[in-house]
């Protein structure tokens, strides 16, 4: 199979978008580099606070004119936005690959995922319909009506580049509301492609901005009074101790999804060859590094079973190919970059030494398909007779590492999933409806698989979680986001 040509072919410093412009920052610039390669493929500014507020105020001041264009209007923009996208399509999945590792079908996944959103919130006039009430007294009515607010901010983690950020931005604008986008620094490319689009599809200068950097662009709206609220998608620290907490205090509206540690239950009578299978993409696609990925496995069931389903999973786990994700027939790609490679060695090293048995090594001896240098790639590592209150069996590695342990009957393999702190995408594979229906029940996540590995929802329904992966009320995606980017305005009439 081939080995994709990257689309990214110059090295370039980013620039942030702000009113319509390209703008250079007077920020500090780091480097972008491709975990495959290890090559710089462009230069990322650390944008300033003077930046960041003036993105803000070119969003207050593009606000009352998109929010009187009409619904239809704005929707146009975002049909245009898809079309864009559908003809570039290939393009962007590959800039996602070429700047964060992951294979080019988890790129093009996440690409049509993003386009997705995009089409939901293209539904706007309806979506945004209020109600009525005739005659609530004599001669007297009431209605509500959702209306905007003003500018939002967007912040998001490295891990779906792309996909991310339009699990809000399209319905914060769809709805009448302007956005400045922070994309994660280690992955700005398609974010700073995919606002070359908004443009083109017109969008008014002001309604869609980018600022890249950090914690001074993060700091800079979570203090700014014109920002109205904040859509974040991150780790569980930066989610639970700065975004949550700081909206609080600053009067902001908020959507904080945290980190994950989600545990896949394995009943005796789950079909072992789609489990097997649906285990490999949930365990070690991406790499590990989704928040959907399965991180323990717990199997309920005798010493017969539990050996030979292990042997299954082991065999299919040493078998995946490894490489750069723009071949394609490369199977799972580096992690994004060296320090998070030592953060989950780190993580195996630990198990180790809590008394797992080390049943898969990917830290060493791995093969990699082509001419490429090993700083970031593992291997797809398995760890057997894990403690789930052990540190690699409770916290989130975020890597290509499964943790198995052993459960007595589905009650206690409940019990251990809710003991942990998460509550992101739990599964249970059965072919059982009793068992499926007592695990979706009793289980707190607030995504549930069943038969299924990577429970990712539809643009149409929320991205949920509960406990540590989500601080807040309404979610991303859908009719909840069409509410968390709305406020209701309730009205009460006298016909005189
Ligand atoms: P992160 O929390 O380090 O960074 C997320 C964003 O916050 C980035 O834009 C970063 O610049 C900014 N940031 C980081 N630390 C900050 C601080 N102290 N103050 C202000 N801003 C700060 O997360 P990450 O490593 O980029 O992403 C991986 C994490 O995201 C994992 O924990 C993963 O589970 C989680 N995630 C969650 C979901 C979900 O839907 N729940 C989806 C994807 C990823």
């Amino acid at each position: 199979m081939a080995i994709l040509e990257e689309p990214i072919k110059e090295v370039s410093l980013i620039k942030n978008f702000i009113g319509g412009e390209w703008l250079e920052s007077k920020g500090e610039i780091r480097d972008v580099v491709n975990p495959a390669t290890g090559k710089t493929i462009a230069k990322v500014p650390i944008s300033t606070k003077d930046e960041i507020d003036a993105a803000v105020k070119a969003a207050q001041e593009a606000f009352p004119d998109w929010r009187r264009t009409t619904p239809l209007a704005r929707a146009r923009c975002l049909f245009r936005l898809k079309e864009l996208l559908e003809e570039n399509f290939e393009e962007v999945s590959r800039i996602q690959t070429q700047e964060h590792g992951k294979t080019i079908d988890e790129s093009r996944g996440e690409t049509r995922r993003g386009i997705e959103n995009v089409e939901v919130a293209c539904g706007i006039p309806t979506l945004m319909q209020g109600y009525f009430s005739e005659d609530i007294a004599s001669g007297i009515d009431e209605w509500l009506i959702p209306t905007p607010l003003g500018v939002f901010g967007i912040i998001s983690p490295f891990n779906f580049p792309f996909m991310i950020p339009l699990w809000s931005a399209p319905y914060a604008v769809a709805t009448g509301n302007c956005v400045v986008i922070k994309p994660s620094s280690e992955v700005p490319n398609s974010q700073t492609r995919l606002a070359e689009l908004a443009d083109e599809a017109g969008f008014p200068p002001g309604v869609w901005n980018v600022v890249h950097g950090g914690r001074t662009v993060v700091n800079g709206m979570l203090d700014h009074p014109g920002i109205v609220g904040i859509a974040f998608v991150g780790s569980t620290p930066t989610a639970r101790d700065v975004i949550y907490p700081r909206c609080g205090a600053t009067g902001k509206r908020v959507i904080a999804q945290g980190g994950a540690k989600n545990f896949m239950v394995i009943m005796p009578d789950a079909n072992v060859r789609a489990t097997v299978l649906a285990l490999m993409t949930s365990f070690f696609g991406n790499t590990g590094q989704r928040c959907l990925s399965g991180a323990n496995l717990v199997i309920v069931g005798e010493d017969g079973f539990y050996n030979s389903f292990m042997d299954a999973v082991v065999d299919t786990a040493s078998r995946i190919i490894i490489g750069s994700g723009l071949d394609e027939a490369v199977q799972m790609g580096p992690v994004r970059d060296k320090e998070k490679k030592e953060r989950i060695l780190g993580y195996i090293e630990s198990g180790i030494k809590d008394g797992a048995k080390l049943r898969l090594d990917g830290r060493r001896n791995i093969k990699i398909t082509g001419d490429y240098p090993p700083t970031c790639f593992l291997g797809p590592t398995i760890l057997e007779d894990v403690s789930p209150d052990s540190k690699v069996g409770s916290e989130e590695i975020f890597g290509p590492v499964m943790s198995v342990m052993r459960a007595k009957n589905l009650d206690e393999a409940i019990e251990m999933a809710n003991a942990n702190s998460f509550g992101n995408a739990h599964a249970i594979f059965t072919s059982s409806g009793k068992n499926a229906r007592e695990f979706q029940y009793s289980v707190t996540s607030g995504n549930v698989g069943i038969n299924v590995g990577i429970v990712a929802p539809m643009a149409f329904f929320p991205f949920s979680g509960m406990k540590e992966s989500f601080y807040g009320i309404l979610h991303t995606q859908g009719q909840e986001a069409v509410r968390f980017f709305t406020e209701s305005k309730v009205v009460i009439q006298r016909w005189l």
